[in-house]
């Protein structure tokens, strides 16, 4: 064994196989693999080995694809077969929403290059004799689906890695991790390494190779079962073998030999090894447990009926690893320098090859090369905890197969973190959802109504009293809590100099806010915030609350010398915003200073009192209208409510949700972090060019914006009105252009205020000052119209008001 490596790669699982070859690729070569038993010994060995594109982010979609192309090359690198049989899949409908979710996945493949296609039931049983077309009401063929061989994979990286130069240690388990000025004392049964970075690629062990550095990480790992036939006669011959998904039975199924594989998502599922998972089990296998899956399979015999008299040659019952949401936790770790995470994996034989792509890009080159924040660890912050893990695990299994609708909330593991107003909003019948495990209002059911959503990819029961929520916005005042934001504050002497190296506008004058772009220095955005200056050495930052472990990881691997402190305000600051035109009106009663137009102008912040509360004030807001955000500590919050609304009752105040706020911004065609602003863009094509500020300082980013106004830019956002009567835009369908897909939608929705089905996306940047488009929403293709100006209020009077 080496005694000091550039990178320790702690299990030897597709996964850490994976990160191990694309090292190697990437021309890190004094790398090596630490297994602590066989190479597969986790989770991997047992597995299935089904691969297909289709993921619910369209990111962790392209890698999927990239992983399932991978194969060719590693077969060739290596001369080991992966045992790739490209069958082809069905995903079947059993009912109409089903059918909405299959035309949903099949519009977003579209802009990925995925070449599925819509058949009936009897064309399904064409490729599926064993089934029985009465059961379903259509179905999605999708070519580039199929299986692989779990073993013929991981060796087949292991050694392509090792042509590279990487060396492989087996049995050899890692037992600590210590930090050194190097990197990492990797102490392992067999010796000592030091290694400049590890990975934590350990499976159902990552807990405990966390734990190793005091870091917990968000899963919870859960038995799964498939049965292997005998032979059955119908589908024996078929040459090119099938693989077939029937999300409502909870099933899916491929050729095994000349029987079937039959594998299930049971919902009354079992959790294994919940706290810790023991260092004994390696090549091992749960006892079967036919019970716990009776209902899957009895729904399995009434639609696949050749199978109720198949033999059963083996059942398996393995566990692998869930997610709070079901995909990777991938990454830097944030506060551990160069200690990565590579674990989390559901799908290590459609995500194994894309995991070890952006792993080593963000390795090697300081960035993984796109927008990876659907499989990001840092989209966990402290509140996933082991309890919280817990019973999302469970969720995440047994909902693996059920439609994730646009509207959804899911709920387990809530309420977990809430405000002190949580209990009045509630009273006044809001409906939440979690952000961050925050509870947060989305909308408000009108007294006397169920505060429950229909769920639906239609227009929802919520469609009214967002309706009636906005008009009180635009047409008197509304008030929103707003405590889902990220809040930073900065102080010390050196805060003014970091804040202009870190965001691309420069900082606001003492009393004002301005919004910042950041940048990575690739040039794209992976922030956008709200900075105020609130004292000559000190400025609070604003952004999205869900990123706030994503920007900390960031801000905090920039920190300047000398005087300086950073410090997340999420514990300590709660707030409201309250907006409309009668919004004035309402802060002047309540508030100590005078707010009139002059005195407090647009973008101003300051320190005053409201009804008593100490209080940050600034003004403006999401909604695009006349508008203040009012942040106070949370032991004063249900003080400072109060006060607003009783003071605003005889103004119309009405409480407004998240869905509203989406509605407003959308016809001030506003962008929002993690929608419209990732790292795929830059600021210019998310046309936020206006806040970026090239004429200061160097800035992170700075550089290529340049390469970037001399060469022109990729993309350019467009906000799209959309000829719809019933259905609105959510996000990722596809933009079409002269009947070619050219590009997709961010986000969208319905503007109640402007009556208009809004959407924004990006498209090439030489189509950008195109003005007609089309967009196909649940199978329809419906016209587009590109908006040149906001919907509502292009002129900014009302903001300024
Ligand atoms: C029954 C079943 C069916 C499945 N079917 C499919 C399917 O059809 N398609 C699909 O894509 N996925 C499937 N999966 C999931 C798939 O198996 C996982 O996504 C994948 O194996 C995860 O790989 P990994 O490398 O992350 O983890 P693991 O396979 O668990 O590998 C981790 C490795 O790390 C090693 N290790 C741990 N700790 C240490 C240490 N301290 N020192 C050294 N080594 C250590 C372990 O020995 C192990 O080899 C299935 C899983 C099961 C159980």
């Amino acid at each position: 064994m080496k005694s000091h490596v550039q990178v320790a790669v702690i299990g030897g699982g597709v996964v850490g196989a994976s990160v191990l070859y694309h090292l190697t690729k990437l021309g890190w070569k004094d790398v090596v693999l630490i297994e602590r038993s066989e190479l597969t010994a986790g989770s991997t060995w047992h597995a299935a080995g089904g691969m297909h594109t289709i993921n619910s982010d369209p990111n962790v979609a392209k890698l999927q694809h990239y992983t399932i192309n991978i194969y060719k090359e590693i077969e060739a690198i290596s001369g080991h077969s992966c045992g790739v049989h490209l069958t082809g899949g069905l995903m079947l409908a059993d009912d109409e929403d089903r059918m909405d979710y299959l035309k949903v996945t099949a519009a977003r493949g579209r802009y990925l290059g995925m070449d599925t296609e819509f058949i009936t039931p009897s064309e399904a049983a064409e490729r599926l004799p064993i089934l029985d077309p009465s059961k379903y009401v259509g179905a999605m063929y999708d070519p580039n689906e199929g299986h692989v061989d779990p073993s013929g994979v991981t060796n087949a990286y292991a050694k392509a890695a090792r042509i590279g130069g990487a060396e492989v240690y087996r049995h050899n388990r890692v037992v600590e991790l210590k930090p050194v000025d190097e990197g990492w004392q990797v102490v392992t049964e067999q010796g000592t390494l030091i290694a400049e970075h590890v990975v934590n690629a350990a499976g159902l062990w990552a807990r405990e190779v966390g734990q190793m550095v005091g870091i917990s990480l968000p899963f919870l790992p859960m038995e799964h079962q498939y049965l292997v036939t005998e032979e059955v006669p119908e589908v024996a011959g078929l040459v090119n073998g099938f693989h077939a998904v029937d999300a409502g039975g909870g099933i899916y199924m491929r050729n095994e030999m000349k029987g079937v594989l039959l594998g299930t998502y049971e919902t009354n599922c079992k959790p294994w090894s919940a706290s810790n998972t023991p260092w004994d089990f390696a090549q091992d296998l749960l006892p079967a447990d036919i019970d716990r899956i009776e209902f899957n399979l009895t729904r399995a015999f009434e639609r696949f009926p050749p199978l109720a008299n198949a033999g059963i040659k083996n059942v398996i019952n393995g566990p692998f690893t869930f997610t709070p949401d079901g995909n990777p936790l991938v990454g830097p770790v944030r506060g551990l320098r160069n200690y990565w995470s590579a674990c989390g994996v559901i799908a290590g034989f459609s995500q194994g090859g894309g995991i070890g792509l952006a792993l080593s890009n963000w390795m090697v080159e300081g960035d993984p090369g796109m927008d990876v924040w659907a499989m990001d660890v840092s989209r966990f912050g402290d509140y996933a905890t082991r309890g919280y893990a817990h019973a999302k695990g469970i969720e995440t299994y047994g909902t693996r197969f059920m439609i994730a609708f646009p509207n959804e909330e899911r709920t387990a593991g809530r309420p977990l973190r809430r405000t002190p107003v949580y209990d009045r909003l509630k009273e006044k019948g809001a409906v939440f959802g979690a952000a961050y495990g925050l509870e947060h209002a989305l909308w408000f059911a009108p007294s006397g109504t169920d505060p429950v959503e229909t769920l639906t990819y239609r227009r929802s029961n919520a469609f009214g009293p967002v309706a009636e929520e906005c008009r009180a916005v635009r047409e008197a005042v509304g008030i929103i809590e707003i405590s889902s934001f990220a809040k930073y504050e900065v102080t010390g002497s050196q805060a003014e100099l970091w804040l202009n190296n870190v965001l691309a506008n420069h900082t606001p004058k003492q009393g004002r806010m301005v919004l910042a772009p950041m940048l990575n220095p690739r040039g794209r955005l992976i922030g956008d915030f709200t900075v105020g200056k609130l004292g000559p050495e000190r400025f609070m930052i604003f952004g999205s609350g869900i990123a706030e472990q994503f920007h900390l990881r960031w801000f905090e691997s920039h920190l300047p010398d000398g005087d300086f402190s950073l410090r997340s305000l999420r514990k300590e600051l709660v707030g409201f915003s309250i907006a409309g035109p009668r919004s004035r009106e309402l802060l002047s009663r309540v508030c100590a200073d005078d707010v009139s137009r002059e005195a407090f102008r647009f973008m101003a912040i300051r320190e005053t009192e409201v009804g008593m509360v100490p209080c940050i004030v600034g003004r403006i807001t999401f909604t695009g209208d006349l508008g203040y955000e009012i942040w106070c500590a949370p032991e004063y919050q249900l003080t400072l409510y109060e006060a607003l609304l009783e003071s605003g009752a005889d103004l119309g105040l009405r409480h407004f949700g998240a869905r509203a706020l989406n509605s407003l911004r959308l016809e001030k065609s506003f962008g929002s972090y993690t929608r419209e602003f990732t790292s795929d863009y830059s600021p210019f094509e998310a046309g936020l060019g206006q806040f970026v500020d090239m004429k200061k300082n160097e800035f992170i980013g700075r550089d290529a914006l340049i390469e970037e106004q001399q060469n022109g830019s990729r993309y350019a956002r467009i906000v799209l009105e959309i000829d719809v009567a019933d259905v609105d835009p959510h996000a990722n369908e596809p933009i079409y252009h002269d009947g070619k897909v050219v590009g997709w939608v961010t986000s969208g929705g319905y503007s109640h205020h402007s009556k208009a089905s809004l959407a924004n996306g990006y498209v090439p940047a030489e189509l950008g000052e195109q003005d007609h488009f089309q967009v196909e929403i649940l199978g329809s293709i419906r016209d587009a119209r590109r908006l040149n100006e906001p919907r509502f209020d292009p002129r900014g009077d009302r903001m300024r008001a």
